[in-house]
């Protein structure tokens, strides 16, 4: 089992590998981002809730292949992203997840769905 910081080293590898990091700006990579989350969601356009089902039921191999594929070409874009930053994706990983814990106390959101804006976002 791998963690953040082996999947990093891998993007790593395969960025240097290439000598692709000249061409990595971090426009183009969280550009990426977005255009393979496009992709992820475009899996799901005009598909109605029965097609979720099948997925999650694992009823559609292809399908969910496909969804493994997307998912992971967000993941190196993110990867890509940290490396090309140089921080530690695992760590401001478990941060955000601390300002989330924090933002959505269990005992006030459990099972409503809710928006609470950042102290961040509050500010704009
Ligand atoms: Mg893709």
């Amino acid at each position: 089992m791998s963690d953040l910081k082996d999947l990093q080293k891998i993007a790593k590898k395969f960025i240097d590998d290439r000598d692709w990091r000249k061409f990595q700006t971090l426009k183009d990579l969280s550009m990426n981002a977005s255009v393979e989350s496009a992709e992820l969601m475009e899996i799901f356009l005009w598909k109605d809730k029965k097609f979720e089902e099948e997925i999650t039921n694992h009823g559609n191999r292809k399908i969910e292949d496909k969804i493994k594929n997307e998912v992971s070409d967000i993941l190196f874009s993110c990867l890509a992203i940290a490396d090309q930053m140089n921080f530690d994706l695992e760590e401001a990983y478990k941060n955000k997840m601390d300002e989330l814990n924090k933002r959505y106390d269990v005992n006030k959101v459990k099972g409503k769905i809710i928006k609470i804006n950042s102290p961040d976002n509050s500010q704009k």
